[in-house]
C-alpha cells in the first residue's frame, strides 16, 4: 500500500471548472457535464461499429463517441448526468468527443477538481488508478511514519507528511500542490544530507592508521623533481594535501580542474608523501592510454628518486600480472599505476597508504570502494576534469573537501573554437594542412559513440582510408579506435607523440587525459553527434603548449539541442561553464551520465530547481548532527528510523 501511495503524479490537469458545450471549440481538451441521450450504434462497414451518444448542457450538444467498444457504453443510460472529459473533435461539422472518460458516480473522481495524472506501466488505466487512488491516499496516506523532526516541520511551515502525500496527489489548489511539492521534495533532499553528514562523522571518528612523516621537507624535496614550477593553484592543492595528511582522520578529497591543469603533479605529489612515510600508493585511471601516459610521467619523475613503480592493465600476460601482484604483496613496488585491473581480486597491497582515482567520473562508485579497501583507511584522492555544479557537488559529494585547480600552467593560450557546418570542410582541411606545414600536429575525431562498437571502428577505419589517400596524401596518417589491442593503442600513441605521424585521426579513446603538446589542431568530424562534456574533453586534447590551438566542431545540427550544444562549444572555454550549461540542456538525470554511476535518482526533487531547498537540507542536517549526533531526542526517533530503514545507496556514492 506504502508502494502505491507513493506512486506519485507526473503532472495535473485542471478540472474545476466545467465548460459550456455551447462554447466548445475543436482542438481543446475540455471537461463538460450534461444529461445523455440515446445512445446510437451504427457499423458503417464490416467489423466497425460506432457507438454514440448526444451529451446536453442546455446549452449545446456534443456527440461521446467510441469506435469498436460496445462495452464502454454498457452502463451508459439515457438521461443520467455524468461528466465527460476528453479531445473535443469536429466530424461533419458536428462536435465529437471520442473515446471520452466519463465519470457517472456522485464522487467527482475524474473531473471538477485538479485531477492527477499518473504515470502508467503495463496495461493499468489511468482513470482506474485515479479511483483507487482517490480512495487508498487520504485512508492510508495519514498513516505515513512522519521522518522530518516537528521543530524543522515548524520553523519552516511545512506539512505533515500525510498531508502533503494527499495534497500532492489530490490539490486543493496549485498553491498547496506546490507546498506539498517542496516539502516532499525537502524530505528526499534532507534525508540524503542525513546520510552523508552520519558518513561524515562515522569516518571521521576512524581515526587515522596509517602516519605520515611530515617531519620531512616534503614539499620542497618533491619540487626539486618536478619538471616545472607549479602554478599558484598547484601550489596551494599541494599544502592542502599537506594539512590533510597531518590531520588525524584520512584524506577524502576531490581535486576538480579543468583538462590541462595539471592535475597529474598533484598526484604525484600524493603519491611522493605516501613513499616518502614508507607507503605504497595506488592510481588508477579509466583508459589504458591514461595509465600508460600517467606511468611514463611519474616514472620519469619519481624513480631516480628511488620510487619503484609499476604497471597494471587488462592487456598484460597473466605471468607480467602475477609479477606485479607479487611486487605489491612484498612490497618491493612503492607505485603502482593501471586501470580496473587494479581492483581485482588477487591485487593485495602490503602497505597501501594512498589511492588516487583520476578522471573519477568514468568509474563508478563501487570501483573506487574496492580499491580503496585494499588498503587500511586509506588517504584518497580523486581527481576529475568534469567541474560538477554546485548543487551537484552537494548532493554527490557531501562530505569530501574539494580542491579547485583553476589556473592554467603558463604559456597556454586560448584555444580559439569554431563550429562550421560539414559544407565549410575544404577550408578546414586546408588550415590543418597549414598547421602541419608549420612543424604542429593535428586530431581529427571521428564520430564513434561507442568505442567498442565494431560497425564505428569499421566506419573509423574507412574514414581514415579517405582522408589518409585522398584528403592528405602528403602526410602521414595514423588511426587509433577502441577495438585496437593495449598495445598496438599505445604503439600509435608512441609513434604520433614522438612526431612520426603528423595527423592522428581517432575516435574518442584519445577523450581522456592524453597529452601532446605539439599537437594544436583538432577536427571534430560530426560534432553535432557528441555531448557537451565531451566534446569539451576532446578540446582539452589540444591546447597543451605554448602554441596557438584551434578546435573546429564540424557538424550540422539535427535537433534544437544539437545547435544548442554546437553553439554553445564554440562560446564558451571555462569547463565550469560548459558544465552549468550541458546540465541546462540535458538535465540532471542525465549529467554526465551520472545515473550510471550510482547518482541518487530523485522522485519529487528537481536539482535544477531546487538548489535552495538542497543548500537548505544540507544545513538543517549539519544543524541536526551537531546537536543531537546519535538522535536520540525523542523528535528524532522517526528521523532515526527512516535513516536505519533506507538503502544506504547514498552512502556508497562517497566512498
Ligand atoms: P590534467 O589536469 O588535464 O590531467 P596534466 O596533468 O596532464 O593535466 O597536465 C597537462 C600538461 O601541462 C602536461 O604536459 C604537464 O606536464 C603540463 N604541466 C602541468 N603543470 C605544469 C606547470 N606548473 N608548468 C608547466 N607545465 C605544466
Ligand atoms: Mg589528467
Amino acid at each position: 500500500m506504502r508502494d502505491l501511495i507513493l506512486h506519485l503524479p507526473r503532472r495535473w490537469e485542471d478540472r474545476t471548472t466545467f465548460r459550456p458545450i455551447g462554447s466548445l471549440r475543436p482542438g481543446a481538451v475540455e471537461t463538460i457535464q450534461g444529461k445523455l441521450g440515446t445512445l446510437k450504434t451504427k457499423s458503417p462497414r464490416r467489423g466497425m461499429t460506432i457507438c454514440q451518444i448526444p451529451l446536453s448542457d442546455g446549452t449545446g450538444t456534443v456527440q461521446l463517441t467510441w469506435f469498436n467498444q460496445p462495452y464502454a457504453v454498457k452502463t451508459l443510460t439515457a438521461g443520467a448526468h455524468v461528466i465527460a472529459n476528453g479531445k473535443v473533435e469536429e466530424n461533419f461539422g458536428e462536435l465529437q468527443i471520442n473515446t471520452p472518460e466519463i465519470e457517472t458516480g456522485e464522487e467527482h473522481i475524474q473531473a471538477g477538481r485538479i485531477v492527477p495524472v499518473y504515470p502508467l506501466t503495463g496495461n493499468i488505466n489511468q482513470k482506474w488508478l485515479r479511483k483507487v487512488l482517490f480512495t487508498a491516499v487520504p485512508t492510508y496516506a495519514p498513516k505515513l511514519p512522519e521522518p522530518l523532526p516537528h521543530h524543522l516541520l515548524a520553523s519552516q511551515s511545512f506539512p505533515g507528511k500525510g498531508r502533503a502525500v494527499l495534497e500532492f496527489h489530490w490539490p486543493a489548489d496549485f498553491a498547496r500542490r506546490d507546498l506539498a511539492r517542496r516539502r516532499l521534495a525537502f524530505e528526499e533532499l534532507f534525508l540524503l544530507q542525513m546520510e552523508l553528514a552520519e558518513q561524515r562523522k562515522d569516518r571521521e571518528q576512524e581515526p587515522r592508521i596509517l602516519f605520515f612523516q611530515l617531519e620531512q621537507p616534503l614539499l620542497e624535496s618533491f619540487l626539486e623533481r618536478l619538471p616545472f614550477q607549479p602554478t599558484g593553484a598547484q601550489f596551494r592543492v599541494m599544502q592542502q594535501i599537506l594539512g590533510d595528511l597531518a590531520r588525524p582522520v584520512p584524506m577524502n578529497r576531490l581535486l576538480q580542474g579543468d583538462v590541462g591543469s595539471g592535475k597529474t603533479a598533484v598526484a604525484a605529489f600524493a603519491a611522493w608523501c605516501a613513499f616518502r612515510s614508507g607507503f605504497q600508493a595506488a592510481i588508477m585511471a579509466p583508459t589504458e592510454i591514461l595509465s600508460e601516459q600517467h606511468f611514463h610521467k611519474l616514472q620519469e619523475m619519481l624513480e631516480p628518486a628511488g620510487v619503484r613503480c609499476a604497471r597494471l592493465s587488462g592487456s598484460q600476460k597473466k605471468s607480467e600480472k602475477k609479477k606485479v601482484y607479487a611486487a605489491l604483496a612484498e612490497h618491493s613496488v612503492d607505485l603502482v599505476v593501471g586501470t580496473h585491473a587494479l581492483i581485482q581480486e588477487g591485487v593485495e597491497f602490503a602497505r597501501l597508504g594512498l589511492v588516487v582515482v583520476d578522471e573519477q567520473h568514468k568509474f563508478g562508485v563501487m570501483q573506487r570502494t574496492v580499491l580503496r579497501q585494499k588498503g587500511h583507511n586509506p588517504d584518497l584522492l580523486v581527481m576529475t576534469a568534469t567541474p560538477i555544479p554546485r548543487t551537484l557537488a552537494l548532493t554527490l559529494y557531501g562530505d569530501l573537501e574539494v580542491s579547485r585547480l583553476d589556473e592554467l600552467p603558463p604559456g597556454r593560450q586560448p584555444i580559439q573554437s569554431e563550429s562550421v557546418p560539414f559544407s565549410e570542410r575544404r577550408r578546414v582541411y586546408d588550415d590543418i594542412r597549414r598547421q602541419i606545414q608549420e612543424g604542429r600536429q593535428a586530431y581529427i575525431i571521428c564520430p564513434l559513440v561507442e568505442e567498442t562498437d565494431k560497425v564505428e571502428a569499421t566506419a573509423a577505419v574507412e574514414e581514415a582510408e579517405v582522408l589518409r589517400t585522398r584528403v592528405f596524401p602528403e602526410f602521414s596518417v595514423a588511426l587509433l579506435h577502441g577495438r585496437m589491442k593495449g598495445a598496438e593503442k599505445e604503439k600509435v600513441m608512441q609513434e604520433f607523440r614522438s612526431g612520426l605521424h603528423q595527423i592522428l585521426i581517432s575516435t574518442t579513446v584519445i577523450e581522456v587525459g592524453v597529452d601532446v603538446p605539439n599537437a594544436t589542431h583538432m577536427l571534430v568530424q560530426d560534432a553535432n553527434r557528441f555531448g557537451l562534456a565531451q566534446l569539451h574533453q576532446l578540446r582539452g586534447r589540444v591546447g597543451r603548449g605554448r602554441h596557438a590551438s584551434r578546435c573546429i566542431f564540424m557538424g550540422d545540427a539535427k535537433s534544437e539541442d544539437s545547435a544548442r550544444r554546437l553553439k554553445a562549444i564554440a562560446r564558451l572555454s571555462d569547463g565550469f561553464d560548459v558544465a552549468e550549461e550541458d546540465l541546462q540542456i540535458r538535465g540532471p538525470g542525465d549529467f554526465y551520465g551520472l545515473r550510471q554511476s550510482g547518482f541518487p535518482e530523485f522522485k519529487v526533487a528537481d536539482l535544477l530547481r531546487d538548489q535552495d531547498l538542497l543548500e537548505l537540507a544540507r544545513h538543517q542536517a549539519e544543524n541536526i548532527m551537531r546537536e543531537d549526533p546519535h538522535l536520540e531526542h525523542s523528535d528524532h526517533r522517526t528521523l532515526r528510523q527512516a535513516l536505519e530503514g533506507r538503502q544506504l545507496r547514498s552512502a556508497e556514492l562517497v566512498h
